[in-house]
Formats: C-alpha cells, structure tokens, sequence
C-alpha cells in the first residue's frame, strides 16, 4: 500500500497518471488530505464513487502513530512519534501572539554530534521518508485546529521550522518535497519566507536547496572560527567556515530573506566571551548579510556543559549589536516538559555509533577562551 502522505503535489500528480487517473485529480487528494486533514476516502465528496474504490485497493493515508503529548504551562506543545523500529521523534508546537511555529524533526537521531545538542548526543538510526516529516505537520496542524476550535479556513501553524531532530540537508532527497507539499497553496500555503531549513552547514546541500526549494536558511554557528567550531560542530571539519560563509553569500541571491540566520548557542567559558563576539563580528561584516540568534543553552548531564549566564548573553548581544547586527536572543519556550531548543531527545537506536565518538570527543576538553586568533 502507497501512503499518499509521501508525495508532493507533483509526485501525487504522476501516481494518479500511473493509475489511470486525470492529474486534476491529485489536486482534489491533495486537499483533502492535507487542507482539511481527511485520511478516508469514502469521505472525499468530489471524487468519483470509482477512484474511492480503487484507492481504497490501493492506497492509504497514515499519519504516525503518537507515543505521547505534553502541554507546557505556556501553551508548547511537544509530540513523542513513533517511527518504528526502537526509534521516537519529537515535534513541538511554539504558540505566540501573531504565530504558531511548528519544530519539525528530519531525522531519527543526528549524524552530525554536536557537542550541546541533546538529539547529537542519541547518536543516529535513519532518515526520515518524506510521508515521516509531513506526517508531523499533518498531525499537529489537524489536531490543533480542533482542540483550538479554529474556524473553517484558519490555521494553527504559520511557520515551520526544521529544526528537530536531524540535520534536514542529510536528508535532501525527503526534505525537499516536503517542503514543496508545505509551500503549495493546495497544500499548507506556507510563504517560503515562513518556511526556515536550519542546518549546521552541510555546504553542497545548501547549494541545491537554493536552486531546488529556496526557502529562508538558518545556520547554527555557535563559534567563530574554526578551531572550536571544528570541536562544537564537527561537519566544521569538512566545511569549514569560509567554504560555509562564502554559501551562505550565494544562498541570499535566491533566499526568499535578505539575510541569513546565525544560530549561536552560548556555552559558559566555552564561545560567550567578548572576544568571541568580536571575532564574530570581523567574520560575518561586510561578508554575509544576517542576524543573530543567541540561544541560552539547555543543560542535559551528558553534555559537561553549562549555559552561559544571563548577563553574558546580553554583554554578547550587545557587542553584536554595537557592530550593526540585529541580534535576538531567544526566549525559553517550554522548559517544563523539555521541549527547548538541544531538549529533543527522543528514542534512537544508535545505529552508527555516533554516541561512542561524541563519548570519545568528550574527552579532549573544550579549549579556554583565551585560544582565540
Ligand atoms: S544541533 Fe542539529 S546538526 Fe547538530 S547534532 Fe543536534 S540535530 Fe544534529
């Protein structure tokens, strides 16, 4: 059986074809699936009595199945999935006054092992299909409406970020339609400025992403130059910040912002002196157009990390600020049930060892500030 949740319009449109159907007849599925949330076809009115028939033989539309839901005191709301095989992934919800922003997960666990990251920290098991990364908006997107007992036509969720689990650009070949499924006006209408792909600079993915599904970009940074990045962000590695710099320049040309985002996590005695401020500054002026985003850091007792403290962070955001560049920093938003930013944990089998060389890694300790050139 087919899962009609694993296509984009496009790729619905050529099944139809292959069945027989006319393509106008993917864009009717389309909105009954993901506009109005409808998995049985006996229920879409318009369609023909005869394709409910054989999409019935053929097809099905399964959403996965939830682990668990947590409603935090501030209205996050964080969703445990199942999807199979041992492994768990995570979706919060993040209501504001003028947004919903749903945190989408790409990937059971992540390859890359961030050093602060809680997901890098499970080690990785697979990717996620695109039926998978859908299925999380599809669900919270539904389910919201009704417990918000929205009128007919509004949403719950004005913004997707991809920022759970996973780094999205290892997984290009599922993000990319799921993206265009969240951008399609038959689909969830997202504007591409509405839509944010967050990476931790997998260089000649952010290279197609700009041809393939422009979409606004944010970088997780989190150090400003290459000796610590290397050691906070380990792909820093093989793309190291000038090779990311310089795609992140190229990306604007197409990004449906005018700047690029710049994730930084501020890790106490580890990137949050004033230094490291300067020296971000002299890496991205005149260089890349962006902003900042300051992010306090979640403990979890694997890491060996501590956040930063208050008043460092606005030192910091100061200094940035000073040197002309807009600069957040972000609120804590579910705390109480661990849904913050580096909280998505999970449940990974770790199938590529990835916690034994974050384990290994650990033990070489971070370098004082005082490294810095
Ligand atoms: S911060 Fe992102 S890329 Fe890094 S380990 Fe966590 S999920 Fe993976």
């Amino acid at each position: 059986m087919i899962n009609l949740l694993d296509f984009d319009r496009d790729g619905l449109t050529r099944w139809c074809v292959e069945q027989g159907e006319k393509p106008f007849r993917a864009t009717q599925l389309f909105r009954w699936i993901h506009q109005r949330g409808v998995a049985d076809f006996q229920a879409m009115s318009d369609l023909a009595k005869s394709l409910r028939q054989k999409l019935v033989g053929q097809a099905h539309v399964v959403g996965l199945p939830v682990v668990s839901e947590h409603v935090s005191r501030d209205g996050t709301v964080k969703w445990l999935f199942d999807v199979g095989g041992g492994n768990a992934v995570e979706t919060v919800f993040i209501p504001e006054d003028d947004r919903g922003t749903l945190c989408v997960s790409s990937q059971a666990g992540c390859a890359v092992g961030c050093r602060f990251c809680s997901t890098g920290h499970q080690g990785f098991s697979r990717n996620l299909s695109t039926g998978e990364i859908l299925a999380q908006l599809w669900h919270a997107e539904h389910h919201l409406r009704q417990r918000l007992n929205l009128p007919e036509g509004e949403r719950a969720i004005t913004n997707v970020v991809m920022m759970g689990m996973g780094e999205p650009l290892q997984n290009y070949g599922a993000l990319v339609p799921a993206l265009r499924a969240m951008l399609d006006d038959h689909g969830y209408g997202l504007s591409r400025r509405r839509v944010t792909v967050s990476t931790s600079g997998v260089v000649p993915m952010i290279e197609r992403l700009m041809v393939d599904c422009p979409v606004a970009l944010a970088v997780s940074l989190h150090a400003p130059h290459d000796t610590l990045r290397d050691e906070l962000v380990p792909i820093n590695r093989k793309y190291p910040l000038a090779e990311l710099l310089q795609a992140c320049k190229a990306y604007l040309d197409a990004a449906p912002r005018d700047f690029i985002t710049f994730e930084y996590c501020m890790l106490d005695g580890v990137n949050d002196q004033p230094e490291h401020a300067q020296a971000l500054l002299d890496l991205v002026r005149g260089r890349v157009a962006c902003k900042f985003n300051l992010i306090p850091f979640n403990p979890f007792p694997a890491s060996g990390l501590k956040r930063s403290p208050r008043e460092r962070v606005q030192a910091f955001a100061q200094v940035l600020q000073d040197g002309g560049i807009v600069t957040t920093i972000r609120k804590t938003r579910g705390d109480d049930i661990d849904a913050a930013c580096g909280q998505l944990a999970g449940e990974v089998q770790d199938r590529t060892r990835v916690q034994e060389r974050i384990g290994q890694r650990r033990s070489i300790a971070l370098q004082p500030v005082s490294g810095l050139s």
